[in-house]
């Protein structure tokens, strides 16, 4: 551990004294005043000066010992003006022998600071933004050394917090007119939406900010040991992840973990730890200082390659943070409002589930993708979830007002009094819009010309179930086993597996469930294996592609399919089968496991369906020859789509370029419906589409009487069919999609037409 020197010492002894000040009770201008005049003492320089941020960005001169003090409240700089204006711009210190020597260099007659030579700026930063300046000088030319500027930059971070907290106890304390630290301005955002609804409430940072009480090292020795003790278990946890050890291996990519690698070994990063600390600074401020320092600089970046790398500094920081204080650093220990809006960068599942669900009313997130697991349970929780709402981190405090909007996918944060009432009246609307929904569960749903319709729930997880029963569903679609899979951390047992099965038919009751064999490969990656580096994974060694070349997996869920289909009915399907010969396969391991059970004398199911999963355009030109193996079809659009157009669904960039209502896509999807009904094979569909009332109207009209979706499709898509004439739609979509058509989609024709029908869509 390095000695602590007599400038250590000094920056002891200063942060104790403000450590004394912070516990004063004075009024706002008192308390900077006195900072400034136990800097200047400490430090041993002629002036010291802080610069905060007035509302608009200009910088405002609010205390100084050694300057004229009739400038205080007078000079104000803009950003990027003068030294001062430069530092905040970039937030970056200035360390100057001459300033007036330095082009920057802008001259205020009015705070006499022409007798002053020397200058350093530092920026009091919080979060990625920079609240304002802090500035010593001296008469003499000198450049202040890296213990000074380390020691400035220490205080200027703990001024920024005091100065938030100031603020925000803004009636006790006094407020200083003009300044505003604290973000107050309405800010809008868009993003994705993943999960459909409205909500009011306030903003929950997952990654809370640091109180300014916490900054300050009682122990400062004490401090330094923990951080190199942290350092050696990051880097052991970075480490571990690279190797990819089973247990450890989250499903992030390896070439993320490889870059955390090299920041947590990059000497820069670990020194300004270390020197952070050895300023006087707790373990965890000096991360949090260090992180702010990065993200200041980054987000200036436009380059989306250093932006993501912004991400992986912050995730490293928020590991480091987890390991110094346990579990402490999340923010789902941490007192949560009563209505509260989630924001994070990204959320695993788990992380998700760690809440108190009672009080979480919706989810903001940066990244995330609609098939994300968080994405799949906030669906079947009915929560509202906004994904790649990038930016929003940086200007959000804890108990902002916010607005999710999870069907526009708008997120507004702080919003005006109008924006707010508007949002209300949308929300009272919905509210009613869902009582004539639940309304509509116990009734049938079938179409004004008389079909009936079977809408089913998509599921995978024990906490989809009760949502058969809430929303109505006739049974359960599509049940995606590999959900378990992928929420575990160790590979379920056969047992575990059985008991879920069991749980989902018994939630069923008397309706079915038909349960998808695991679906893995592609995104979907398990916790605690290797996986194996594609260049294509959507279109790699996946799925069905897996079982058969590795049965021993399958085999083992077939079993537990069984067993938990004792006496009642049994649905089984395989995904991402591209040839006929492909199912047969799959089908004769499923017929050996049932011979198998059969012959130990468990009980078997009292019936047994096997079918598949259409998701390849192959097999879909096969479907003659499918329908003379399988029990029954169902559409798994969401890859179907994906295949058809060759845009990867998970690839923002290009996941919305073609529209699903594409005469092409329709026409395929017709033509399926059409051969499954020539061999009398119950079709349905349960991708994306079957629960976004518009397309479901389309799908219906084409011959499909079965949907399966998430439960808050099912209210939606039952209102609008119960308007609907089905063959009336029929007729007009048919020429639309005509081989002849020349249309990109037929959206706007259906929905003039649902208009004008009055089916509300
Ligand atoms: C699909 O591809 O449409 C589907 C339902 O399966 P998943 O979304 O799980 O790939
Ligand atoms: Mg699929």
């Amino acid at each position: 551990m390095p000695q602590r020197d007599t400038s250590a010492q000094n920056t002891l002894g200063l942060l104790r004294e403000i450590r004394g000040l912070m516990a004063g009770e004075e009024k706002v201008q008192a308390r900077l005043d006195k900072f400034v005049d136990v800097i200047a003492a400490k430090m041993d320089v002629d002036v010291a000066s802080i610069y905060l941020q007035r509302r608009g960005g200009r910088l405002e001169l609010c205390a100084t010992r050694g300057l004229d003090p009739a400038a205080v409240h007078t000079t104000l700089l803009n950003s990027g003006e003068g030294l001062v204006g430069q530092v905040a711009y970039t937030a970056r210190s200035l360390n100057l022998a001459d300033a007036a020597g330095h082009p920057m260099f802008a001259y205020k007659p009015e705070t006499g600071e022409d007798k002053f030579r020397s200058f350093l700026g530092v920026p009091m930063l919080r979060g990625g933004r920079t609240l304002g300046v802090l500035v010593i000088q001296t008469t003499d030319a000198r450049i202040f050394n890296e213990d000074e500027v380390e020691a400035l930059q220490t205080v200027a971070m703990i001024l920024a917090e005091i100065a938030i907290e100031d603020e925000r106890a803004a009636d006790k304390a006094g407020k200083l007119r003009g300044i505003r630290l604290s973000l107050d301005s309405p800010e809008s955002y868009s993003g994705k939406a993943f999960s459909a609804g409205l909500v009011y409430g306030k903003a929950h940072l997952h990654v809370p900010p640091m109180l300014a009480g916490a900054l300050i090292a009682e122990d400062p020795d004490a401090e330094e040991a923990r951080i190199e003790d942290g350092i050696t278990r990051l880097r052991a946890d970075v480490d571990m992840l690279v190797s990819g050890d089973a247990a450890n291996l989250s499903r992030a990519s390896k070439e993320i973990f490889e870059s955390y690698r090299m920041f947590a070994y990059d000497r820069k990063w670990v020194d300004r730890l270390r020197e952070a600390v050895h300023s006087g600074l707790t373990a965890e401020a000096a991360t949090e200082r260090v992180r702010n320092e990065h993200r200041a600089r980054l987000q200036k970046a436009r380059d989306p390659y250093l932006r993501a790398r912004l991400h992986d500094l912050e995730d490293l920081a928020n590991r480091m943070l987890r390991i110094l204080s346990g579990e402490k650093s999340s923010g789902a220990k941490i007192a949560m409002p009563e209505n509260a809006v989630l924001l994070a960068r990204d959320l695993g599942p788990a992380e998700l589930l760690d809440y108190d669900s009672t009080k979480l009313r919706g989810i903001v997130l940066e990244e995330g993708s609609p098939s994300s697991h968080t994405a799949i349970i906030c669906r079947a929780l009915g929560l509202p979830l906004v994904g790649r709402v990038s930016g929003i981190l940086d200007n959000v405090e804890n108990g902002d007002v916010v607005l999710l909007d999870g069907e526009t996918a708008e997120v507004n944060i702080r919003p005006l009094e109008t924006v707010e009432d508007g949002f209300k009246l949308r929300m009272g609307a919905r509210g009613e819009l869902q009582k004539a929904f639940e309304a509509l569960k116990g009734k049938p749903a079938v179409t004004k010309d008389g079909r009936s319709l079977s809408l089913q729930l998509n599921a995978g997880l024990l906490v989809d179930l009760p949502q058969i029963d809430r929303a109505g569903a006739d049974g359960i679609g599509l049940f995606r086993t590999e959900f378990q899979f992928m929420v575990s951390e160790f590979m379920p047992r056969l047992e575990a597996q059985t008991d879920l099965y069991r749980e989902a038919i018994v939630a069923a009751g008397d309706r079915p469930v038909t349960f998808r064999t695991l679906d893995l490969g592609g995104d979907k990656i398990l916790p605690y294996s290797d996986p194996v580096p594609e260049e294509n994974p959507a279109l790699g060694w996946r799925s069905i592609r897996i079982a058969l070349d590795r049965p021993g997996l399958m085999r083992y869920q077939l079993r537990a399919l069984i067993a938990a289909g004792a006496g009642k009915y049994l649905r089984v399907m395989f995904p991402m089968v591209a040839t006929v010969d492909e199912f047969i396969a799959a089908k004769a391991l499923f017929n050996r496991e049932v011979q198998r059970a059969s012959r130990s004398g468990v009980e078997l199911p009292h019936k047994i369906e096997v079918g598949v999963m259409m998701e390849t355009p192959a097999l879909a030109w096969s479907v003659n020859a499918i329908c003379d193996h399988a029990d029954f079809v169902s559409v798994g659009a969401n890859d179907l789509m994906q295949f058809f157009f060759a845009a990867d669904r998970d690839n923002a960039r290009v996941s919305d370029r073609y529209d699903v209502l594409h005469p092409a896509a329709l026409s395929i999807m017709r033509f399926i419906a059409q051969g499954c009904e020539r061999h009398n094979i119950p079709v349905s569909v349960c991708g994306e589409i079957a629960g976004r009332p518009l397309e479901a109207m389309c799908l219906i009209a084409l011959g499909y009487n079965n949907l399966s979706m998430s439960s808050t499709g099912i209210g939606p898509v039952k209102a609008a069919a119960m308007h609907l004439d089905a063959g009336k739609l029929r007729e007009f979509i048919d020429p639309l999609i005509s081989i002849h058509s020349r249309l990109n989609t037929v959206r706007d024709h259906v929905k003039e037409w649902c208009e004008q029908e009055g089916v509300p869509i």
